[in-house]
């Protein structure tokens, strides 16, 4: 069975240093850095983390709902590198390792930071 996966890009940098995501993506489709011990994955969202000062609870939290609308299965939940980036070298203002572990309480998923080294 496919791992479902969502990632969630700084939206200060997003289409920026990454022109369409197409890193996330290759990573992704090539099962590489973050992904390379999956078998199968497929991507069910892409969203932004809300924007400063980093809104991403309650962002994640209407994306749950859109996925259960949809009877969308979700296994995992990944900070793009553009977030670790963001961290640090931009002041980007959120908690991360506050904010991992609320998600992981609250969504019942893993939370990774980080998804490749492009
Ligand atoms: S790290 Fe990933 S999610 Fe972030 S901008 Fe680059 S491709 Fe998009
Ligand atoms: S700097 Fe941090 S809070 Fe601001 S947009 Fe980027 S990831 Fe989100």
């Amino acid at each position: 069975m496919a791992k479902k996966i969502g990632i969630v890009y700084c939206e200060r940098i997003q289409d920026r240093s990454c022109i369409g995501c197409a890193k996330c993506y290759k990573a992704v489709n090539d099962k590489a850095f973050v992904f390379e011990e999956e078998d199968d994955l497929q991507m069910v969202f892409k969203t932004s983390c809300g924007d400063c000062p980093g809104l991403v609870l309650p962002k994640l939290q209407l994306q749950m709902t859109v996925l259960d609308s949809l009877g969308e299965r979700l296994d995992a939940v990944y900070f793009g590198t553009c977030v670790k980036k963001a961290k640090a070298v931009m002041n980007c203002p959120m908690n991360l390792d506050g904010i991992k572990a609320k998600m992981e309480e609250m969504f019942k998923v893993p939370v990774v930071v980080g998804t490749h080294d492009y």
